[in-house]
């Protein structure tokens, strides 16, 4: 999450994360603080996270049924052979010149929309084409980045590999297949966030859920997920639970990228495997019992309705208040913060625990 506190109290994210395939980089920008002098800092932290696949349970995962109607065609880039990939809802602007992985990545998108749908299944749809871009390279990558960010380039630049999204759209250069996919499926629910979304949701919670999407498999040539699963994510939060470095509820819902500065790598791992384990926790956690309330925040978010949130947002320039986001979630799962905790904690130990079992039959 890359965020500009502009005022106190009040946080301007203006774009997300970023990462490569394994391990896992972020980049986290903080923050320009108008109390009690302005400050401008620049933070990039590294942390570590998953887009490996633990083994895979094929029957436990969705996706599309029917391959969607891709076109991969010419395009130019800086006077060099290029490719857009034209699906019913992206445009992909590649200078990746691989047509057959370029399918792949038009069939992963319309596979993701159709998942990022499928958790949140009250938001409209949207007449425009997303558009994303994806590099062969890194100076490529630099380069557009330079041409189409203005003054926040310096801040983008500092990714030392993945891909970041702004307003509704995300770059991102080529990583390997399964880094790249693995990019794509998270920068395209941030993607999907800023385009449906006219209310910020909390920026730990999209995070979670952005994190969620990451583990993609194939079954030929359909993508395939399973929420539950994200080897990675699991990993940095069973060493955070064994090593009792979790952070406290009632700190995390109001994090953002600022927060974590500073921190060393495992605490910043840390913050993404509990963002990515409360999603996990709404989405499944409790038998089930909070998904509707996630699904009835993210239908507030897009018809800017949300509780306790601000006004509803005109672009991405959106300010969120930190302070907003206790309440919201009390209010929509009906609960106060503290039994929630417990819930979530209980939650937290239950799949390290699962996945120690796990490990220990699989050891013998
Ligand atoms: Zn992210």
């Amino acid at each position: 999450m890359l965020s500009v506190v502009s005022v106190a109290f009040v946080v301007r994210p203006i774009a997300v994360c970023a990462r490569v395939a394994f391990p896992y980089a972020g980049l986290r920008i903080a923050a320009k603080r108008m109390r009690p002098a302005p400050i401008f800092k620049l933070i990039v932290l590294l942390f570590l996270t998953g887009c490996a696949h633990a083994p895979q349970h094929f029957e436990s995962r969705s996706g599309p049924v029917a391959l969607a109607r891709v076109r991969v065609e010419p395009w130019t880039y800086d006077g060099e052979p290029a490719r857009r990939v034209v699906t019913p809802h992206y445009v992909v602007y590649a200078t990746v010149t691989n047509d057959d992985f370029l399918e792949s990545v038009g069939q992963l998108m319309e596979g993701a929309l159709a998942e990022y749908r499928r958790l949140a299944p009250d938001v409209p749809d949207t007449d425009r084409p997303m558009e994303c871009y994806l590099f062969a390279t890194r100076p490529q990558w630099a380069n557009f980045t330079l041409k189409k960010t203005g003054d926040d380039a310096a801040i983008y630049l500092q990714i030392n590999r993945g891909g970041y999204t702004v307003r509704d759209w995300y770059v991102a250069y080529f990583l390997g297949d399964v880094g790249t996919f693995c990019v794509a499926a998270h920068e395209g629910f941030h993607q999907f966030a800023a385009r449906h979304f006219r209310t910020r949701i909390p920026p730990f919670l999209e995070e979670g859920i952005a994190c969620l999407f990451e583990d993609v498999t194939w079954d030929g040539r359909l993508p395939r997920w399973d929420l539950s699963i994200n080897y990675g994510r699991l990993t940095a939060l069973r060493k955070a639970v064994e090593g009792g470095g979790l952070l406290p509820l009632e700190d995390l819902v109001s994090m953002h990228a600022g927060q974590v500065i500073n921190r060393t790598p495992a605490q910043v791992a840390t913050f993404y495997a509990q963002c990515w384990g409360f999603a996990r926790f709404l989405w499944e956690g409790e038998g089930g019992r909070y998904r509707p309330a996630l699904q009835e925040m993210l239908k507030d978010a897009a018809d800017g309705s949300l509780f306790g949130s601000g006004p509803p947002r005109l672009n991405a320039g959106v300010f969120w208040n930190p302070k907003s986001a206790k309440p919201m979630l009390e209010h929509y799962l009906r609960a106060d913060l503290a039994a929630i905790d417990r819930q979530y904690q209980r939650f937290l130990n239950q799949l390290v625990t699962r996945a120690k079992n796990a490990e220990t039959v699989e050891g013998g």
